[in-house]
């Protein structure tokens, strides 16, 4: 049934017209994008406007060697009806990987993989040109082609979970620093003295509103602070706090959980205003499993982000919540693909 209504979806896709009223361009063109997850890996063939033809998932076996892994995903690919007609394979992946030579160095999700050529093994493996990038440039690809339509210039992706990432999209060209490095949105100081984040320093966002840490604050601001709905949700087992604990305490009225949610949306807020000030971008969207509950705090991120932006800056900024952050990283990493270093992502 599932691929049914997705050929429909793709049928339809084919007639469209984009927001400017044109055809959509290269119709016949569709690219291959591979997510990989530490539980699963995602694979869809995706048309050159970032609309998802044909998917997939399948179960990423993380004690597995990257031999096994990466046959497994060629395998379920080649599956696919278009298989056939796809010249290249976009790869996201978290970690530390090197761009240029499509090399995993480490992967927080796959402990094996460590100095993993995964481009040239892949390439290999399925007879196709390969192009590997972290999740969050995959992600704000992802972004810019499913919730901005194409049609942002500059674009500025925050990813909201475990940790927080970003990536940058200027001038319709995704936009990767120096050494690869350029995004790291998660480690811009906000409070020198704060908690002490996984990178090293302090007071990095990623230490202030990522899931665990938000947790950590939240057992923190309990030994002071009384909150029956959370007393009652746990057992008083504050071990058991997690995000959604915290978010459904403040959607029952809890104080001390709302409370968090205000804390937890004026960090974000300072961030949004530091980006908008210093980038100026036409749209911003975050992205992420935090932002399935994105109601509990962003009305404290925004008047937050209102009170430090700049007003012309915040005037043409869009900052939109996705509506699709389970499909960015595989449309994303689809879409790599299709960018060359001379060939922005819509012209
Ligand atoms: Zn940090």
């Amino acid at each position: 049934m599932k691929k049914i209504l997705m050929y429909a979806v793709c049928f339809s896709l084919f007639f469209a017209l984009d927001a400017n009223g044109r055809g959509i361009k290269e119709e016949g063109l569709c690219y291959l994008g591979v997510d990989i997850g530490g539980t699963s890996t995602k694979i869809a063939i995706v048309n050159s406007r970032g609309g998802i033809k044909e998917d997939i998932f399948i179960n990423t076996n993380k004690d597995a060697e990257p031999e096994e892994v990466i046959e497994t995903i060629v395998k379920a690919a080649s599956k696919l009806k278009d298989y056939s007609k796809v010249e290249k394979i976009g790869v996201g992946i978290a970690g530390d990987i090197d761009y240029e030579k499509g090399i995993v160095r480490f992967s927080p999700n796959l402990p094996k993989w460590k100095q993993v050529p995964l481009k040239e093994m892949l390439e290999k493996s399925s007879k196709k040109k390969v192009i590997v990038d972290n999740d969050a440039n995959v992600a704000s690809i992802g972004a810019f082609w499913l919730d901005a339509k194409g049609e942002a210039t500059n674009l500025i992706c925050i990813t909201l979970g475990t940790g927080v990432g970003g990536g940058l999209i200027f001038n319709k060209e995704l936009y990767r620093g120096s050494s690869g490095t350029a995004g790291e949105i998660g480690h811009i100081t906000i409070f020198p003295n704060g908690s002490k984040c996984n990178c090293g320093n302090k007071g990095c966002v990623e230490a202030l509103i990522g899931a665990n840490y938000l947790s950590k604050h939240a057992v923190n601001y309990l030994k002071k602070h009384k909150s029956p709905v959370i007393d009652k949700l746990t057992g008083k087992n504050y071990s058991q706090i997690t995000p959604k604990l915290i978010f459904e305490a403040a959607q029952s009225g809890d104080d001390a959980a709302k409370e968090l949610c205000k804390r937890m949306g004026k960090n974000l807020g300072i961030l949004l205003a530091d980006i908008i000030n210093f980038v100026n971008p036409d749209t911003i969207v975050i992205c992420g499993g935090m932002t399935l509950s994105s109601k509990n705090y962003m009305d404290y991120a925004l008047d937050e982000t209102k009170k430090r932006a700049f007003k012309s800056a915040l005037e043409v900024c869009k900052i939109v919540i996705s509506k699709n952050t389970d499909k960015l990283g595989v449309v994303g990493a689809a879409m790599l693909s299709a960018e060359t270093k001379k060939q922005t992502l819509a012209n």
